[in-house]
């Protein structure tokens, strides 16, 4: 089904999902480019639906992020010819759409978005939905397991192993790990963490963040066993790159 994509190789960004921001609000496509960046994605963003057009057909991505009202040609009308067209069939489009726009949802929904969010939305939300949209697509680009050494996480059974040892983590010391994991050696805040983990929308104290990075330590380590976890001095936690190798 891939045969009619033409891939436009870039330099160190071959191998990376590529992600097509179409968004005429500059503030909105600065951040989500910037998150889906950080997330290990290659980003790109375009202003207006007919240039839109113009890149999906040179092109095609692994994922759209489809705005809704845009100028020249609307979100609606690319999704509906990105449907028509044998290239791009299946691609994975997320449209964007305005809070109690309900019928447009309905109509976003009907020419075949595969998602929609409603703006203004919780950038951890819509990152997880990328996520999980692009592993139903291509499972073969994002991987299931994180390994570090002797620790294994299996996202589909969510079953956390340390050698031959089943840890039993919470729902947030389990997504804690994912997120320190798939990025480890990235040094992050007790901020950072809350927005990554928990999403932008909470007030939780950056206290909380403690209770389950230790909580999630007790669970890895035994005895003398290594700890995975780095604690940075005035900085916050990442997952030692090392870890597994030295
Ligand atoms: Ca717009």
């Amino acid at each position: 089904m891939n045969e009619t994509r033409r891939d436009i190789p870039r330099a160190g960004a071959s191998k990376l999902p590529r992600i097509l921001v179409v968004e005429d609000e500059a503030d909105l496509a600065l951040l989500l480019s910037y998150n889906l960046e950080a997330e290990g994605y290659s980003a790109e963003t375009v202003e207006r639906g007919d240039e839109a057009e113009l890149r999906l057909v040179e092109s095609p991505p692994d994922l759209v992020i489809l705005d809704w009202m845009l100028p020249g040609v609307s979100g609606l009308e690319i999704c509906r010819r990105l449907r028509a067209r044998e290239a791009t069939r299946t691609l994975p489009v997320i449209m964007l759409t305005a809070r109690g726009e309900e019928s447009e949802r309905v109509r976003g929904l009907s020419v075949g978005a595969d998602d929609y969010v409603v703006k203004p939305f919780s950038v951890p939300e819509l990152m997880a939905r990328v996520r999980a949209l692009l592993r139903r697509s291509r499972p073969e680009r994002i991987a299931d397991r994180l390994t570090a050494g002797d620790i294994d996480l299996d996202r589909e059974t969510r079953r956390v192993r340390r050698g031959a040892r089943d840890l039993h983590l919470g729902p947030t010391e389990f997504r804690l790990l994912e997120y320190l994991l798939e990025r480890r050696g990235r040094v992050f805040s007790r901020a950072q963490l809350l927005d990554g983990v928990w999403g932008q929308s909470v007030e939780i104290d950056e206290r909380t963040v403690d209770v389950h990075i230790g909580r999630l330590r007790k669970a890895l380590s035994r005895g003398r066993e290594r700890d995975p976890i780095r604690t940075v001095r005035g900085a916050g936690y990442s997952f030692d790159e090392t870890y597994g190798k030295i």
